[in-house]
């Protein structure tokens, strides 16, 4: 294992650390809407074969070595810089979010609109951070497999999940959702006076 294979197993591991105790809290927590499409459980399944068990095959094993590629030492460490923000702004969007977090689209019982924190610069900081992520993984994996594949369920994943969502804020918080969208970015912030 190199240092940037590393880097990439201990964001996985800080990624579970920070989720595990939202995903136990939130068992206990009544909901009144969920909307799990097939096509989104599908490309969920894929998200998690190309950036978990690809990359550990690829780490464990020679079997991928046929689709490596070189890249020069210094691109490795802009993927470990990539990586740090993903994480940083993962975890201030679970601190922030708290326990209106959810994996799948819910709305519990007893949802708020969270436009502070994080969440006052960018819409979807986690999914801004899932950005940051693939990108990184090119720049840390090198090998085709391992590294770039999982844009193809990324790249559909995250149009078709903010279309989603957003419908479903504005369904659920309407006026203040759709104020909310106009002063706030989605993964990049807006420049001031920018709406
Ligand atoms: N799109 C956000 C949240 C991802 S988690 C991000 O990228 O950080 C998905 C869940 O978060 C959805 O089920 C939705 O109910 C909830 N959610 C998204 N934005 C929210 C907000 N501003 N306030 C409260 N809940 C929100």
């Amino acid at each position: 294992m190199n240092i940037f294979e590393v880097f990439y197993w201990t964001a996985i591991l800080l990624e579970i650390a920070i989720r595990i105790p939202l995903q136990k809290a939130r068992k206990k927590i009544p909901r009144s809407e969920q909307h799990i499409s097939r096509a989104e459980t599908f490309l969920l399944g894929g998200l998690f074969v190309t950036m978990v068990l690809i990359p550990l095959i690829y780490t464990a094993t020679r079997w991928l070595d046929f689709a490596n590629y070189d890249l020069a030492g210094w691109v490795g460490w802009l993927g470990v810089l990539l990586l740090i923000g993903s994480i940083v702004i993962f975890a201030r969007a679970h601190l922030d979010l708290k326990s209106n977090w959810s994996p799948s689209l819910e709305i519990y019982e007893k949802h708020t609109l969270i436009t502070d924190g994080i969440y006052k610069y960018i819409r979807h900081p986690m999914y801004a951070s899932q950005w940051l992520w693939v990108i990184a993984q090119i720049l840390l994996l090198h090998n085709w497999l391992a590294g770039p594949i999982d844009l193809i369920f990324f790249i559909p994943f995250y149009f078709l999940r903010v279309k989603t969502e957003e419908k479903m804020m504005i369904n659920q918080f309407g006026e203040g959702y759709l104020k909310y969208m106009k002063k706030t970015g989605g993964v990049i912030p807006r420049l001031p006076g920018n709406y």
